[in-house]
Parts: structure tokens; sequence; C-alpha cells
């Protein structure tokens, strides 16, 4: 993740179309090339703890469950409701995904794993070949061009590789189309932590383990955040100057939907209703009924518009259900937006590096932290 923001970095361009950031030779940097020394926000003691943690409790815990579950299942890796057209489907791009995949269309090199720009297709030893460019910069491996008919059968053959387990890797023989399969029936997770006051990302997991599984579930993978979206609810109402020790009932409250849907009154969890609870309370308890209530006072609107101060940048629909959270966001958008309640109110933008200097030791970029303005008030904290 970092190596693709310090390519979108050096891809700016100012005003006139001239790059941002360029070499003393008037170039751009190239930073597979230039040697450059990058310096992260990362803490490496975090990063070493968040791995473990985020492994042990997979490891140990969730994908036992998970596998145990799974044997049941007569389609598995996938639910019984996905169709054989679906799972095609799902399979065919997470084909298309795999570095595998990317090689053989002289997307990536299978060696050095520069991208599409440094390789090029050239005669080498009778036949046509993807070649990485060593004039660029690149390894100057050959590997020889296949035609995109013949990948699907590459897909389907039996080959010898090494694949994750839980227990370490293993050599095995399975077609790649069988490993996709195989690797679907793992679950995935993400960690990010964050310091809330200069937005320095002291640890970042994107995943289960980089090696095999490279989708990040940080900033890339979209989940439906459910009741983590509450808080913005909450925030929206004190910040209109509702108090957090107002009383509100614990009663269904629905809302008009537009015409053919029927009307949509949230339940709470536990199916408990009646008497009166503080906002405090309500949140601390996560009471769907209260968070409705506060929607329909504030309006979907005002929630999207506060959220987005806060850092939220996917889609979000303002519709009564977004109070629930049917929103799909990033871990990445929801620590940085949850950062602004441990900051007073001041959202900062979670940087991952501060300073890249060039090969000699000059400075190519330098960065402080600056925070925005404050978008709360400062509530009573307790009842
Ligand atoms: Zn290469």
């Amino acid at each position: 993740m970092l190596r693709a923001k310090l390519v979108a970095l050096f891809a700016e361009k100012n005003e006139d179309g001239s790059f941002r950031y360029i070499k003393s030779d008037g170039t751009p940097y190239d930073i597979y090339t230039d040697g450059l020394k990058v310096y992260t926000t990362l803490d490496r003691r975090m990063q070493q703890y968040a791995e473990w943690g985020l492994q042990e409790h997979l490891r140990n815990e969730l994908q036992p469950d998970f596998f145990k579950d799974l044997a049941k299942k007569k389609n598995r890796p996938f639910d019984f409701r996905v169709s054989e057209e679906e799972i095609a489907g799902i399979l065919n791009t997470a084909m298309k995904r795999s570095v595998r995949y990317k090689v053989l269309t002289g997307k990536q090199c299978g060696n050095c794993e520069r991208p599409a720009k440094y390789i090029e297709t050239k005669q080498h030893e009778g036949r046509k070949h993807y070649h990485c460019r060593p004039d660029l910069g690149g390894c100057d491996t050959y590997w020889p061009v296949v035609k995109e008919s013949e990948i699907p059968g590459i897909f389907d053959t039996p080959t010898k590789m090494r694949v994750f387990t839980w227990k370490g890797e293993r050599d095995t023989v399975m077609s790649p189309m069988d490993s996709i399969r195989y690797y679907k029936g793992f679950l995935q997770s993400g960690l990010l932590s964050m310091d809330p006051h200069t937005g320095f990302v002291k640890a970042w997991v994107g995943g289960i383990d980089f090696k095999h599984f490279q989708y990040d579930h940080v900033e890339q993978a979209r989940r439906q955040v459910g009741s983590t979206f509450k808080p913005f609810v909450y925030a929206t109402a004190l910040r209109e100057g509702m108090d957090l020790c107002r009383e509100v009932p614990n009663q269904r409250v629905c809302f008009d939907m537009p015409p053919g849907q029927p009307d949509w009154c949230p339940e709470n969890s536990d199916a408990v209703y009646g008497g009166m609870v503080t906002l405090e309370y309500a949140l601390a308890n996560s009471m769907n009924t209260v968070t409705a209530w506060l929607m329909k006072q504030y309006g979907p609107q005002a929630v999207t518009v506060l959220a987005r101060h806060m850092g939220v940048k996917s889609p979000l629909e303002a519709v009564p259900s977004l109070c629930l959270g049917v929103a799909d966001l990033t871990l990445m958008e929801m620590t940085g937006a949850f950062s602004s309640f441990a900051n007073q109110g001041v959202y900062i933008e979670p940087i991952t590096f501060t300073r890249i200097e060039d090969k000699n030791g000059n400075t190519v970029y330098d960065v402080t932290p600056t925070p925005t303005r404050r978008w709360t008030r400062s509530p009573r904290t307790r009842c």
C-alpha cells in the first residue's frame, strides 16, 4: 500500500502539467531505482504485536470454527444460496486478480513484481516473450507470451505449488483454480492503529498473510459497518445541541418510505421496549430505537455531512437505514473518523509516511500533520 501511495505521490502534477516532485535532471522519481529513503510512521514493535494479535485470533479461534461450519456445506466454501453461475463469476474475478494471471498477461513481472510499464514484448529464443526491461530498472527476466485463450487451461492444470495454511506453508499439487477455491475458505481481517493526535499510523495489517493474500483490508476492502456507525448519529445530535443526558422513549420509530415500500421501523436486537433512557445509555447499549429516533430528529442528510467532515469518503446514501450502518466503508475511514472522538472533535487525516529523502539525503518530501477545524462541541462526557 505504501508503494502505491508513493507512486501516486510522484505522479502528482502542478497546474501547468509538470511533475510536482522532480529530480535535478527534471525527470520524475522512480520509487524502484532512485534509492529514495522513506520514513514511515509505523512503530515496529506495535506492528509486530498487531500482526501477532490478528493472526492468533484467526488461527486459533475464528478460522477453526469457520472450517467446522464449512465442512457441513455441500457447496463449500460458498453458501448454498450462491448459484453455480455466481460462483463461476466469483472464481473468474479472483483468477483475474491473481498474481499468476497478471504475470501470464504481462501486467506484472513474476520475479521483481514491477508493473506493466516495465514490461515489453520481445522475440527471445525463437518465440515471443515478455521481458522485464533492465533499461528502465527492471530485472531482465524473460517469460513466454501465451494466448488469452490458453489461460483458462493453465488455471485448470494441476501444478506444484506452495499454499498457505495456518500451520505454515505446505507443498502440494493442485490446479491454480482449485487453489483459488481453497483460499476462498479463509477468513480475512484487517487491523489499523493510529495516534489520534497526529494521524500517524502506528500499525497496519492488511490481511492474514501478505505472501498469499495481497488484497488490503485496511484501505481497499469495504465492509458494512453496522452499529459502529451509530456514534455518527449521536455526534450529530450533540453537535446540534442535544444533551447527552436527555431522556428519550425506548419505542419503535417508523420512517415513511417511497410509494410501494412498507414503512421502516427498526427493532431492538433484544426486542425489549418501553421506558425512557438517556442518550448515553442508548449509545452504550447500541439501541436501535433511540438511534432511529435521533435519525428522525436530524435527518440522514445531517448525519452524512458530519460523517464526511470526519473523513468518510466512500459513497453514503442519505437514507434512514444509514443510522444502523448500512454503508460499506473502509477500516481506514472508520479509524480516522473515530480518532476525531479521541482528539476533542478534531479530524486528522491518517498518514503513513512523513518524509522522503533522495539518495544523497536531500529532502524530497516532508509533511507535518495539520489538524482541521473542530466539528463537535465539547459536550458533557458522562451523565
Ligand atoms: Zn522484473
